[in-house]
């Protein structure tokens, strides 16, 4: 059935499986659906696999078993140009967001070297980075500092803008507040509900923390012992 969404159709995955070893099993037939503008909360205990279903369903690992549904197509037999463009339409955002900059240069840099990689013209970068910093919410000065000179919640807004240049239909956001002082998450997440009501942008939202899961969430489940328990 065709239908605009991202969707995990029975997934299974299992590492390390051999001639001499079964390997491990993370999870096993796990189903569920990431629809525009809307969140599918997940949570569950550290280890149990939610960034693995993650990874899988941005399309960066392959399941063992199941399929991940791209807007109604096979991701995994999608020709190399819809691939490419599912690459751009679907990304992630990580817990830490002192990863997500070299910190070795400069912010001002940093953006500039994905305006390039972006193939944005020259002429528009002036513009396209100051959309970008109105959109983090931070003073133009931040440009000529490093990574380090900024705080968690600055650098996280800064990576969401950053994400947002690509314009995706889908974020996969892995524990995305987990790394901050609790008096930024509420922010991170007003930004991130913000964006999801301007832009249409659906998510699979991804945490340990159930008071976050149940504020952002339209749907959810609970990731343990290898099986997606969906709640209501
Ligand atoms: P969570 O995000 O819920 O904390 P993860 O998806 O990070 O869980 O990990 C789930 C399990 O999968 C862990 O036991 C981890 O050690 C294992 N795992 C993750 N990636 C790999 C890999 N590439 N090879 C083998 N085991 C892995
Ligand atoms: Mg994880």
């Amino acid at each position: 059935m065709f239908s605009i969404s991202l969707r995990a159709d029975r997934l299974s995955k299992t590492y390390g499986a051999g001639l001499l070893s079964a390997g491990k099993c993370i999870f096993q037939n796990v189903s569920f659906e990431i629809r525009p503008g809307k969140t599918f909360g997940l949570m569950g205990p550290s280890g149990e696999g939610k960034s693995t279903l993650g990874r899988v369903i941005a399309g960066l690992e392959k399941p063992t078993a199941g399929t991940v549904y791209y807007n109604g197509s096979r991701l995994f037999e999608l020709k190399k140009t819809e691939h490419t463009a599912f690459r751009r339409r679907v990304q992630i955002m990580f817990q830490d967001p002192t990863d997500a900059f070299n910190p070795a240069k400069k912010i001002g840099h940093s953006v500039s070297e994905v305006l390039e990689l972006l193939r944005i013209p020259k002429v528009k970068h002036a513009s396209k980075t100051e959309e970008m910093l109105i959109i983090a919410g931070l003073p133009e000065e931040v440009l000529s500092h490093y990574p380090s000179q900024l705080s968690g919640g600055q650098l996280q807004r800064l990576a969401l803008a950053r994400i947002l240049l690509l314009d995706p239909e889908y974020i996969i956001l892995d524990e995305p507040t987990s790394a901050l002082d609790v008096s930024v998450q509420a922010q991170i997440l007003h930004m991130l509900k913000k964006v999801q009501a301007e832009r249409d942008t659906g998510y699979l939202l991804i945490s340990h923390d159930e008071s976050v899961v149940r504020f952002m969430s339209d749907s959810c489940g609970v990731l343990e012992n290898g099986q997606l328990k969906l709640i209501d």
